[in-house]
């Protein structure tokens, strides 16, 4: 899992990509894991508090509410269909039970799935995430940026249309 990037002369490493959108996913910053990232719902704050990463680069855009649709959907449909085949549950049970299970999933699920989304575009050094607290300059030679997933993508913007 997290192979440990080489730290630059006594500089945080990045941290690994299986990590950091596990701490994106407890609302926690993916660099530090101690400061919050969101200070609403789905507001993400401009910085982490605690270690000071830009968190403003970020673009979950819609992702987090696509991946939401997809786990809601396989799992209700899933146990839907499990409780229609095997159970004799009444029609007025299924049509109060499942919108409501839906609902609660889905709002449930939207924040810590935005929250891996961003970790996991901190830990690919995408959309300006290449730079790390400390760190003065994301795109000069950081060996800890050119490792693995983040090869091409090491200049953050380069798969953006538009700078
Ligand atoms: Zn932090």
């Amino acid at each position: 899992m997290s192979a440990s990037d080489p730290t630059v002369a006594g500089q945080p490493a990045r941290t690994g990509l299986i990590r950091a959108m596990g701490r994106g996913f407890l609302g926690r910053c993916p660099h530090c894991g101690e400061g919050r990232i969101f200070g609403r719902f789905l507001k993400v704050r401009p910085a982490c508090e605690a270690c000071g990463l830009e968190l403003h680069h970020h673009r979950a855009d819609d992702l987090p509410p696509y991946l939401v649709i997809f786990i809601v959907a396989h799992l209700v449909g899933y146990l839907i269909l499990e409780l229609e085949m095997g159970y004799d549950v009444p029609l007025w049970f299924q049509l109060s039970f499942w919108p409501l299970v839906t609902l609660g999933l889905a709002l449930g699920l939207l924040q810590p799935v935005k929250g891996a989304v961003v970790g996991l575009q901190y830990a690919l050094g995408l959309h300006g995430f290449a730079g790390l607290p400390g760190v003065r300059s994301a795109t000069e030679g950081d060996p800890a940026i050119g490792q693995s997933g983040a090869g091409q993508g090491g200049h953050g913007r380069a798969g953006l249309g538009r700078a």
